[in-house]
């Protein structure tokens, strides 16, 4: 019997999460362990400073007060540890993209990255677009792409980071992350007590329009499925950087 471990981002009361447990029922069990409250942009942070309780809601649900990741490593280390390991992580449906530079602030793809240093096939699903977003395509696929990977495998160590468009989907592209315009719009304003706040907002929305990239996929109206890893080493870097071995230290 296929076990799926799911997590996201959003907390275990959004749809998103909801929709994405319904479908992978159909493919097998499904245990879901899930912050307890909204954490986007949380990345792949852990909760070291306080302690982390567990909330069983039902069979196979349970809700954490911490992060996507302390999520995944008390269901893998912990809830799952006397039961059989579950074959996949699949983290989401997250609500909004996780495109391009974006990708190392989500929560999301934070879940599916800390099944794949456990060694587990993971896969990072999001939605792009604002509310209402639409479930139910992205949840069909999740459960079409879990099946792909427990029958073929994943090279070991990576996780697919999965974003489809909003509307009609035209098919699917492998690709690589893009990268962004780094502009943020800050919403300044005043507090009830006269002091200034500064609020992160919205991505300026345009990409470098480097073709093939997975802003493109997304903007034709594909599916983009990006490949990652743990491994942040540049390698172009390391070969340039090579001679620097050769760096006295002084004293
Ligand atoms: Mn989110």
């Amino acid at each position: 019997m296929t076990r799926i471990l799911v997590t996201n981002d959003d907390g275990i009361y959004s749809e998103g999460i909801t929709a994405l447990a319904a479908h992978l029922q159909t493919v097998g069990e499904v245990v879901v362990v899930a912050p307890s409250s909204e954490q986007s942009a949380t990345s792949h942070s852990l909760t070291l400073t306080r302690p982390l309780r567990i909330t069983k809601l039902k069979e196979n649900w349970y809700k954490v007060d911490g992060t996507p990741t302390d999520c995944v490593m008390l269901a893998l280390s912990h809830i799952l540890k006397n039961g059989p390991r579950p074959d996949l992580v699949v983290s989401g449906i997250n609500h909004g993209a996780n495109l391009g530079d974006n990708v190392t602030y989500s929560g999301t793809v934070a879940g599916a990255l800390e099944g794949s240093i456990y060694g587990l096939p993971s896969i990072a699903v999001s939605v792009v677009g604002r509310e209402p977003f639409h479930f139910e395509p992205a949840g069909r696929f999740a459960a079409q792409l879990v099946q792909k990977v427990l029958a073929e495998g994943l090279p070991k160590g990576t996780l697919l980071n999965v974003n489809v468009p909003p509307g009609e989907i035209r098919g699917v592209r492998i690709t690589p992350t893009g990268t962004k315009v780094a502009e943020t719009r800050i919403v300044e304003g005043r507090d009830p007590r006269g002091r200034r706040y500064y609020w992160i907002g919205e991505d300026s929305a345009t990409w470098h329009e480097v073709p093939g990239v997975d802003y493109e996929a997304i903007h034709q109206g594909y599916i983009s499925i990006t490949p990652l890893r743990n491994d942040l080493t540049d390698h172009r870097a390391l070969a340039e950087l090579k001679h620097w071995d050769e760096i006295q230290i002084e004293n």
